[in-house]
């Protein structure tokens, strides 16, 4: 089971921090939940580092990577460099789609650095038509609607996306639900057949609520 916090542009360096010294020692360690945290870029090496010397159950991911290798990309942050810190990137999720006009074609662009780095892409799709790059098997569900704004999907149509996904791109893709999950929430999405996980924006942000949805979660396993 997958909880990916996806940070989007908050939390300075410092608040990051605080984060992990009271989120690290109480996410549960459990072989079958894998937790990632998503910080800004600039907060990535002081997050993996205080992960390590914490012995906490968490991953880094990146929200997003550059379409290129390395070389003259000015403000691009590379897949070959970003491979030392994380092991995951968010790509194509709505609010890069709608800000900064990226296509499926630069998404697959980003995805193929990201596998040639040993990075895994998560691709998140806002419904059954958007292209999923190949060889690519982690996918968020995240409805538009439901982006931060406290009106989530409910978990039947939730899931029914995530079977069709299935259906279309292969059985091996794991699919995620985002858009609003809360601790009050969590596990009506989790209880679902064809969900694999979920991904968390603003409940995120909040130390105390991501626990307990971590914990909840657990439940479900
Ligand atoms: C997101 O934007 O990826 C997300 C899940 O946001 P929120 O939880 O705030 O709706």
């Amino acid at each position: 089971m997958w909880i990916i916090a996806n940070w989007k542009s908050n939390k300075t360096i410092a608040e990051a921090l605080d984060w992990l010294a009271q989120a690290g020692p109480k996410i549960p360690k459990n072989p079958n939940l894998t937790v990632v945290v998503c910080p800004c870029f600039s907060a990535l090496s002081e997050v993996k580092k205080a992960i390590i010397v914490g012995n906490f159950p968490l991953l880094v991911g990146a929200q997003d990577l550059s379409p290129f290798g390395m070389g003259a990309y000015t403000g691009e942050e590379p897949a070959q460099i970003l491979r030392e810190l994380i092991t995951h990137a968010i790509l194509g999720h709505s609010e890069r789609r709608q800000n900064f006009g990226e296509t499926d074609e630069i998404i697959s662009q980003k995805a193929a650095q990201a596998k040639a780095n040993n990075i895994t892409p998560l691709i998140c799709v806002q419904g059954t038509d958007i292209l999923i790059p190949q060889d690519c098997e982690l996918v968020a569900f995240e409805p538009i609607s439901a982006i931060g704004t406290g009106n989530p999907d409910t978990p039947e149509n939730a899931n029914e996306v995530a079977k069709t996904l299935k259906e279309k791109n292969g059985q091996d893709i794991q699919v995620l639900y985002g858009g609003s999950v809360t601790a009050d929430n969590v596990q009506s999405f989790l209880t679902q057949s064809f969900l694999s996980g979920v991904m968390i924006g603003k409940a995120s942000l909040d130390v105390q609520e991501f626990i307990k949805i971590c914990k909840k979660a657990l439940e479900n396993i």
